[in-house]
């Protein structure tokens, strides 16, 4: 069998892992890792700006051929800012939407788009919109808990992880190198 992925017409997903269970931004993560690995630029957009640096972030500054985007300052899951939050929902998106439209990046990752989308930061309809209108070749995956029917109803594939068990409910804190 070959192994040449240059032999292979290029099709792209519009992939969707969702879920109240751990594993969809490190199943997107994964699949960016798949992905340089058979040499596609990867571009990936987190749209929730943590308190700290994640581990994906770090290792991604090292990493060529992969474009990787945080949200700008201003969003937080308790800030009563709501103004600035929508700005830099709107802000990265407008960025993600430029890279999508662009088609320079066969694999495109929108970790946490989800969030903007259900706080009403960012369309629904713009983004099914845009993901439906994608180049034939670009990936998108979205990731993000209650994604709405619209992007499912859009996707090619659909993931729903699901909780039976995180150490969180034993008391124990969100690990480094394995939550962040
Ligand atoms: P990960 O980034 O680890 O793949 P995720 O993207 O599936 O997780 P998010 O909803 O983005 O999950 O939440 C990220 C953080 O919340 C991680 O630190 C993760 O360990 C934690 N988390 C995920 N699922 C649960 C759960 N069922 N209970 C408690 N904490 C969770
Ligand atoms: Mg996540």
């Amino acid at each position: 069998m070959s192994d040449d992925a240059q032999d292979r017409p290029a099709s792209g997903l519009l992939i969707v892992y969702t879920g109240n269970g751990k594993g969809k931004t490190t199943a997107a993560l994964g699949l960016v890792f798949r992905a340089l690995g058979r040499d596609l630029r990867v571009a990936v957009v987190q749209f929730i700006k943590g308190k700290w640096k994640t581990g994906e972030r770090r290792f991604a500054e090292t990493i060529p051929g992969l474009t990787f985007l945080v949200m700008g300052r201003g969003f937080t899951w308790d800030s009563d800012d709501l103004s600035r939050d929508r700005a830099a929902a709107a802000a990265a998106w407008a960025e993600a939407r430029a890279l999508i439209e662009a088609g320079q990046h066969p694999v495109i990752v929108l970790d946490e788009l989800t969030y903007v989308l259900n706080y009403g930061f960012v369309s629904i309809p713009e983004v099914v919109d845009v993901l439906r209108a994608r180049p034939a070749h670009v990936s998108v995956v979205v990731t993000g808990r209650n994604a709405p029917e619209s992007l499912l109803a859009a996707a090619d594939l659909v993931t729903e992880m699901q909780s039976r068990k995180h150490p969180f409910e034993q008391g124990r804190k969100a690990q480094i190198g394995i939550d962040f």
